[in-house]
């Protein structure tokens, strides 16, 4: 069966969540807009948020709302806004990750003429990496003065987002991918997203391909984004420039986005549930409109995407603008509810000055790309390990005195650390240095593998001493490849 070119007469479930602050005035006006135009949908509505955070869910989500979502596979959510406290995790956070959406793809387009803008010629989409990073969430108090948030990287997380990306330019007739990384600092994490960018690049070689480090990166895309065409980036980057880059091209009231995984796929505004203005009737329903609009051709109604996205072109173009967007372009500036009203009337109207867009239904492939193949497990050697210490003399030649008076059995102390930069040997005594050190112990002869009894014989002696220990890092090789960084000045 071709789907791509079949209409589906049947209604569709999809799970909605109205959300929190402007949530219900913003989505209720997408339903309005999704039904006159004829949607077929059959929404099942679900509640998230604060109201269920404040119920007593830490999660902001309750069991029966997993059902729904599990059952349908198809979400569109409101803005929710997350309680303050420590308490509280991400609702949007859990759900990307626990139902594996992966891919966050955030088009950022400029409507010049008609919504001011100081790039006229912007037409991009962030492909943002969307379940790892600094976004695992796990975070500990270490001693005294140091926390730390562990970021991290895979290479199926890799693989995934930059597959995606080609698959999704190619699909959509973009012509380059850049990639954004921190890879001259993070050499092991970004630098693996590059590599992998690099690997899976060679497969397209009818897409252009660069490289930004991140800050230049988000500078050019600050001063000249028509150069861009899609970014892909891991995900707080993507988070980052994704928001700026919304609000380049008029108001962050404009971006929808969509979150995509193998098995469920969620839609929505890339704003929040902007408290400030919530029940005023005032707020702009377009980024979760243009979320809608990736949903119907998500679930292969491109007809009807296609009807909504030109109406919506067609309003925007004739100047009846939510007060987020007034300019000396504005006609009438509406309300929420007189915005949708617009779009409404004008279904069946073709954009005059904008291109009309136009859609395809996606095929199987395009929907489900990941395929992720796990390699064979590489030969992994023990090597040392890292010792992190609490310890508040804060003297690095005395710490290594203290540490090499202590039997360490087949290991010896190579170096010690301090927030990453060596202290000893041969630290400088400019060095500010916090209650936290790394303490590297390797084979004496640096070069051959060492056991797991090694280090816990290290430990037991090291804890006979009174030696704060926080936690270790195994240092390995893989297929003869270093996998650890050295330590700043090493
Ligand atoms: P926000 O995006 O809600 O608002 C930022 C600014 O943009 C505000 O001045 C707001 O009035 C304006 N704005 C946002 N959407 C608009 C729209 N559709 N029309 C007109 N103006 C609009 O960001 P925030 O204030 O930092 O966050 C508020 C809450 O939203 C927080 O609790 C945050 O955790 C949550 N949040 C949720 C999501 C999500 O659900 N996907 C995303 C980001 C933030």
């Amino acid at each position: 069966m071709n789907t791509s070119t079949q209409h589906n007469p049947v209604k569709v479930p999809i799970t909605v969540a109205l959300g929190d602050g402007i949530g219900p005035e913003i989505t209720t006006a997408t339903l309005k807009i999704l039904e006159a135009a004829g949607a077929r949908i059959e929404p099942e509505f679900i509640e998230i948020g604060e109201q269920v955070y404040l119920a007593g869910h830490s999660s902001g989500i309750a069991t029966e709302a997993w059902d729904s979502l599990r059952r349908t596979k198809v979400f569109l959510k409101g803005p929710i806004t997350t309680p303050s406290g420590s308490g509280y995790k991400s609702l949007n956070v859990t759900i990307r990750k626990t139902l594996g959406l992966y891919a966050n793809v955030r088009p950022s387009i400029s409507y010049a003429p008609f919504v001011k803008t100081l790039h006229p010629k912007m037409d991009l989409v962030i492909v943002r990496e969307n379940e790892e990073d600094l976004y695992a969430g796990i975070e500990h108090r270490q001693t005294d003065e140091v926390y730390q948030c562990l970021k991290l990287i895979t290479r199926p997380g890799c693989e995934k987002i930059v597959r995606y990306a080609f698959e999704y330019a190619r699909s959509h007739g973009r012509k380059k991918v850049t990639c954004m990384v921190k890879d001259n600092i993070m050499k092991m994490t970004d630098g693996l997203f590059y590599k992998v960018f690099q690997e899976i690049g060679a497969e397209y070689p009818d897409i252009e391909q660069e490289r930004f480090i991140i800050d230049i990166g988000s500078a050019k895309l600050a001063t000249q984004p028509e150069r861009f065409d899609v970014i892909v980036t891991p995900n707080l980057y993507g988070d980052v420039i994704s928001d700026i880059a919304a609000e380049m091209t008029g108001s962050v009231g404009l971006a929808g986005s969509a979150n995509v995984g193998d098995h469920v796929a969620m839609f929505e505004a890339i704003h929040g549930s902007a408290p400030d203005i919530a029940g005023q009737g005032i707020a702009n329903p377009s980024g979760i409109l243009l979320g809608a609009v990736m949903m119907l051709i998500h679930i292969r109604q491109a007809d009807v995407a296609e009807r909504i996205h030109n109406a919506w072109l067609a309003t925007l173009e004739d100047g009846i603008h939510t007060v987020d967007l007034q300019s000396e372009q504005t006609v009438k500036t509406v309300s929420t509810s007189a915005f949708t009203d617009a779009v409404i009337e004008r279904l069946g109207q073709l954009p005059k000055t904008f291109k009309p867009v136009s859609y395809q239904n996606p095929t199987d492939q395009e929907i489900t790309r990941s395929n992720y193949v796990r390699a064979k497990p590489s030969n992994k050697q023990l090597v040392g390990v890292d010792i992190f210490l609490h310890e508040t003399r804060f003297n690095p030649d005395q710490l290594a005195e203290q540490l090499q008076s202590v039997d360490l059995g087949n290991l010896s102390l190579k170096m010690i650390t301090n927030r990453g930069v060596k202290v000893w040997p041969e630290g400088f005594p400019e060095t500010f240095c916090t209650d936290h050190w790394r303490c590297r112990f390797m084979a004496a002869d640096s070069e051959s593998s060492i056991k797991q009894s090694d280090i816990v014989y290290l430990m037991s002696t090291l804890t006979e001493k009174k030696i704060d220990i926080i936690k270790t890092e195994n240092l390995c090789t893989f297929d003869g490849e270093r996998g650890f960084a050295l330590g700043q000045g090493q």
